[in-house]
């Protein structure tokens, strides 16, 4: 089947092999691409690129269903956005799953890209636990909540903490509010309290001041975001997903020495969980209007 994953810098889409659609091990990617997700040129080209990176991998595929992780707040039943940053434009109210569907004469499901990365970390692994919260650090800050029953909105919920409160008149946020954690806890963020044009450059240099403090401040923003999820949600676990975790041994060993929670691990699936994840909840969700 075909799945997209599309995030505010890349749109990955692959072909995915499903062998039994409740057997997670069957889930195979056969074919990859990444394409740019050009939100500078608007809504019209970010959503050339989903089509692009769709078509792109679309060779011989029998399944009636496609699958997409988005970026932004998206309704569980009609899989429409109903908020978005600015790294995808024009996004806000779009009715994502519906306009794909007409674009690509299948049935689409559009599910939040947290939720996505979520559902595959709780159900792509041998020793589930009852409840799995996933943290997605790229380049915004995604989070999200399985617990085990049904796939639906009940169960899988998009926690938005990105776009908490964090600091009271804090730094603009793409979403129009200020302060909102995703400005503190993103690469994004890294990127801009150490003036780096990488995350690695920011969290490998250890003589500039600058890029200390954006390692320290993403440490502690990230201590303040699991003492926050482990008191309001209780998880069973907690993992990091995103950029981020690709990069762990540039910061999770300091995490674990300042914050002492050592118990958040980094995500199992890397950076396609999102795209299996989404083929995994359209097959077995539930939907009632997608
Ligand atoms: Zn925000």
């Amino acid at each position: 089947m075909l799945c997209a994953d599309v995030g505010g810098t890349a749109v990955k889409a692959a072909l995915i092999s499903v062998g039994r659609v409740r057997l997670p091990q069957s889930y195979k990617i056969k074919i990859f691409r990444s394409v740019p997700t050009r939100s500078a040129d608007g809504f019209e080209g970010v959503r050339d690129s989903i089509v692009k990176a769709l078509n792109a991998v679309r060779s011989e595929d029998l399944a009636d269903v496609v699958a997409i992780a988005t970026a932004g707040e998206v309704m569980w039943n009609d899989g429409s956005v109903l908020h978005a940053t600015r790294s995808l434009p024009g996004f806000e109210g779009y009715a994502f799953a519906k306009d794909m569907s007409e674009r690509l004469g299948k049935r689409v499901v559009v599910i939040n890209d947290a939720c996505a990365a979520a559902v595959c970390e709780h159900y792509f692994t041998r020793r589930r636990v009852a409840s799995t919260l996933v943290l997605t650090i790229g380049t915004g800050l995604g989070s999200a909540l399985v617990t085990d029953g049904p796939i639906d909105g009940d169960h899988v919920k998009d926690l938005e903490l990105g776009h908490m409160l964090y600091r009271e008149n804090g730094i603009e946020c793409g979403c129009g509010k200020r302060g909102c954690l995703e400005q503190y806890l993103s690469a994004t963020a890294i990127k801009r309290d150490a003036g780096t044009n990488t995350v690695k450059a920011a969290l490998t240099n250890t003589d500039n001041v600058k890029c200390v403090e954006a390692k320290r401040n993403f440490l502690a923003a990230l201590r303040d975001v699991v003492k926050l999820a482990k008191e309001k949600y209780s998880p069973k676990e907690i993992l990091i997903g995103g950029g981020l975790a690709e990069m762990k041994e540039l910061w999770l060993d300091d995490f674990y020495g300042m914050s002492g929670y050592d118990d958040v691990k980094t995500a199992r699936l890397g950076n396609k969980a999102g795209l299996l994840g989404t083929a995994y909840a359209a097959l077995n969700g539930r939907f009632s209007d997608q």
